[in-house]
């Protein structure tokens, strides 16, 4: 079975006071045990042949270099694979990065967030810009050259100028790809109970996003999804997987899995995790996860696909609004894809929701 593999890495040295990701904070170092449970999790799937690797978290940058090779070594990986490590600035010491690239490790994506120091303060981050731009100098200096930047707009009292600094920060330092995401304030985060005092608007967070999309197009970073920019084609094979609803493994407590259409993933549970975990099935992917997925790429929703894959049409309502749609500038329409315009990026839930409300079998 070809697929992407995902391996969650579910410990923090300190929990960002946004984050509502399943990790647990106050770790400075993975322990073994859960080495051992990911590796007995990968054997139950001897046919696996790995398209993408992805060490997700959490903060993957706790594993050692020698825990990322015993991990790696354990898999069957295909020929030029993408492998991704997802970096925190702060746990990336120069032997690791080097370690990293050693055991195969051959992408990296740092968690910059913003290039202003008051703001990482405010996230609860425990890095620092500076200690972000040594971060790119050495991953660059371990022989990495395929790095991914996150850049996060709307914190507290943000502003045009310090989104339009943190892109410039990304690109200075050698960044090929950059995630550009929104902050939500998500419920049981540190946030949702104290939220800072001067977030952006809907309106605004409109602007920001128009702007940086503007600004990241004019420095050579090509938009391919609803918040992923890249050079040089740079972009992530992994999470394109994702988007295109292909097979991919999920390993980790959080963990979610699509393979062959059905969905499944390991409860938040570090300990039933550790004890032999059993997955818990979420169903069938279905024709309105394709419509929400491929409205967020840039390549769009294909009639056709939705024609041969799901046996469905667009009905007349839904055609009748997909129209006015195009006729403000939402987006187009070259006779098969349905691509949002970047305007239509910003009303994509809308969009989708019009389309999955009308549709019939063929
Ligand atoms: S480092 Fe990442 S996973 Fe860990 S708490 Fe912060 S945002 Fe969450």
């Amino acid at each position: 079975m070809k697929a992407g593999l995902y391996i969650h890495i579910p410990f923090c040295r300190q929990k960002c006071r946004y984050c509502d990701f399943y990790s647990l904070g106050g770790r400075q170092a993975v322990p073994c045990e859960y080495i051992q449970a990911v590796k007995r999790e990968i054997s139950r799937w001897p046919g696996l042949e790995c398209k993408t690797v992805y060490f997700g978290g959490g903060t993957p940058s706790l594993l050692t270099a020698n825990q990322a090779e015993e991990i790696l070594s354990c898999l069957n990986i295909l020929p030029g694979a993408e492998i991704t490590m997802e970096a925190n600035p702060e746990s990336l010491t120069y032997e690791k990065r080097a370690g990293y690239r050693r055991a195969g490790v051959n992408r990296l994506s740092i968690g910059v967030q913003s290039a202003y120091d008051k703001s990482l303060q405010s996230l609860g981050r425990l890095h620092t810009a500076a200690g972000a731009a040594d971060a790119f100098r050495r991953a660059k200096k371990a022989g990495f050259d395929n790095i991914s930047g996150d850049l996060m707009i709307g914190l507290d009292n943000y502003t045009a100028r310090e989104m339009l600094d943190t892109i410039d920060f990304l690109k200075n330092r050698g960044a090929v790809h950059i995630s550009a995401y929104m902050l939500k304030i998500e419920k049981g985060t540190d946030f949702y109970i104290n939220p800072p005092a001067h977030l952006s608007d809907e309106e605004q967070l409109a602007d920001f996003y128009l702007m940086a999309r503007e600004k990241l197009e004019k420095e050579g970073y090509h938009q391919y999804e609803i918040s992923n920019f890249a050079k040089d084609g740079r972009y992530s094979r992994h999470n394109m997987i994702y988007w295109q609803l292909e097979d991919y493994l999920g390993i980790g407590p959080g963990a979610h899995s699509c393979i062959n259409g059905q969905r499944f993933h390991y409860p938040r549970d570090l300990a039933a995790f550790l004890n032999r975990p059993q997955t818990v099935d979420d169903g069938k992917t279905d024709a309105d996860e394709y419509i929400m997925l491929s409205l967020r790429l840039a390549s769009g929703l294909s009639v056709r696909r939705l024609a041969e894959k799901w046996g469905l049409k667009i009905g007349p309502h839904a055609t009748a609004k997909l129209k006015v749609y195009r006729k403000n500038g939402f987006l187009t329409f070259d006779g098969d894809s349905i691509k949002l315009t970047p305007k239509g990026f910003l009303a994509e839930n809308t969009i989708a929701r019009d389309v999955m409300s009308d549709l019939y079998d063929i």
